[in-house]
């Protein structure tokens, strides 16, 4: 049988962390065994469900390159199939008419309460052949669960859990005004749609006993489940919105690369050693269930600022080129047009010394537009008094017949030795004049990516900044 495993988001929010940590062991389970996909949209909530979130999801998705082989499907699109369903099981006797009142179930609720027994329906419609004398109104459908006995669970991640079937009440699976619920149309999906492996948040674990039991109601053999612990933040709390319920989009805005997004996912409850960077095919061969976690896992935005300054670093430049071009156009800066250094060299000059995408932008911002001033303390410190090392530079830079790191860095160098100074005096009041702050690449390659006009231009500029404060403090 074809290995196949669906994500099901409710589309109640966007995608965070927790669902997409799903969403990757779902889809690398089917990469791993060359099986299939799902994106299931369980949007049967209509007042929670919004169109957004289900862009959202999708966004979230194909930003991280989850791609699906089937989907998305939408349980609202499916009424009708599930309303098939419900009529084949009164029709077998799976399930049956309820025609309680709400009175009647309240009541039985406040006296099992005050027994100190759980809550649950007695059964009082279960075998009935036709409706009571007191029924009003539509009925709901409930599943017909066997009353003796177990469920075993056999969860490959939980081990095996047994339900009592006597605690497991006879479920509603069709309200009154004829819609399915949720239990429910989620079995009716994975047996449509012949899910083998249901990977998931263990918040549901409670819910695949009676799943479980409505598919073999159905004369389907449940699929195999794997209940996925939860993830924590940095202090072992449960996750709230700041601490990293964030959506994966927040990750894109904040400068990660999908790819170590990815990496630092497969991570939040799965091992393979104590290997740390995984590449795409790599995962795709390690991963398998049986090393998901037991125990929680916890967040940890140090490993992911690690991860991404090594993919960075290690992915082709031309890749991470592209990324950084759309932070760059977030800040209005459209690399390809506006004057200025090719990207990918940009990309490779800065990867050492960015933690982020949105710090190498910032970073970067000099090469695609004039500073628009100095830092105000690098100007104190470096530019003030260097007017006649920055005239030396001119001079000694305008004379290169080439213009490329090696020789600029020969002339900037012969301008130290000849003014008796320290390297660094002369860089640093270099760096301030070409970038308007104290941090860029190494001096020679900033001179080269920003090209010779430019760089002289600014250098001129700085001087003539330099003498003009020479002057007003004179
Ligand atoms: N729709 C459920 C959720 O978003 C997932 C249900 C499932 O995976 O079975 O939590």
């Amino acid at each position: 049988m074809t290995v196949t495993t669906r994500f099901a988001p409710s589309p109640t929010g966007y995608l965070h962390i927790g669902g997409a940590r799903t969403a990757l062991f779902c889809w690398l389970y089917a990469r791993r065994h060359g099986g299939r996909f799902v994106l299931r949209i369980e949007d049967t909530d209509l007042e929670r469900s919004t169109p957004e979130a289900i862009n959202a999801i999708l966004e979230g998705m194909s930003w991280l390159g989850l791609d699906y082989d089937e989907g998305p499907l939408y349980q609202t699109h499916r009424f009708d199939r599930y309303r098939e369903v419900i009529d084949r099981m009164l029709e077998e006797g799976t399930a049956y008419r309820c025609y309680c009142s709400r009175e009647r179930l309240d009541a039985l609720r406040a006296d099992q309460q005050a027994r100190k027994e759980k809550p649950r329906y007695d059964g009082r419609c279960r075998d009935l052949t036709e409706p009571p004398a007191d029924a009003e109104g539509e009925p709901v459908i409930r599943f017909r669960q066997p009353r003796a006995g177990h469920t075993v669970v056999d969860d490959q991640v939980k081990g095996k859990v047994v339900f009592d079937n006597a605690e497991l009440d006879d479920l509603i699976i069709a309200r009154a005004d004829g819609s399915p619920t949720y239990n429910f149309v989620v079995v009716v999906d994975d047996m449509d749609m012949d899910i083998t492996h249901v990977i998931r948040g263990d918040d549901h674990l409670n819910n695949s006993a009676r799943q479980g039991n409505i598919l073999r109601a159905l004369g389907v053999e449940p699929p195999v489940y794997a209940h996925v612990p939860m993830i924590l933040d940095e202090s072992g709390k449960k996750l709230s919105k700041r601490a990293g319920a964030a959506s994966v989009m927040e990750y894109r805005d904040a400068g990660y690369l999908p790819e170590a997004v990815i990496n630092y996912l497969v991570r939040l409850g799965w091992a393979h050693g104590d290997q740390e960077v995984f590449g795409l095919d790599e995962m795709i061969e390690y991963f398998d269930i049986a090393d998901i976690n037991h125990s929680a896992s916890s967040l940890n935005p140090s490993k992911l600022d690690w991860l991404n300054q090594h993919y960075m670093k290690t992915l082709p430049p031309a890749h991470v080129a592209r990324h950084l071009a759309w932070h760059l156009g977030a800040m209005d800066i459209d690399p390809g047009a506006d004057d200025g250094p090719d990207i990918e060299r940009v990309v490779q000059a800065q990867a050492e010394r960015s933690k982020t995408l949105v710090e190498m932008a910032e970073n970067s911002r000099f090469f695609y537009r004039e500073p628009e001033g100095y830092d105000e303390k690098s100007a104190r410190k470096h530019l003030k008094g260097s007017d006649t090392v920055l005239a030396a530079l001119v001079d000694a830079l305008s004379a290169l017949q080439d213009w490329h790191a090696e020789a600029i860095h020969q002339a900037v160098s012969g301008v130290a030795e000849e003014q008796e100074l320290k390297m660094g005096k002369v860089a640093q009041p270099l760096r301030v004049a070409v970038s308007g702050g104290p941090v860029s690449p190494p001096i020679d390659i900033t001179l080269e990516l920003l090209g010779r006009e430019t760089a002289l231009a600014r250098i001129s500029k700085a001087r003539e900044w330099a003498l003009q404060r020479a002057e007003s403090s004179a």
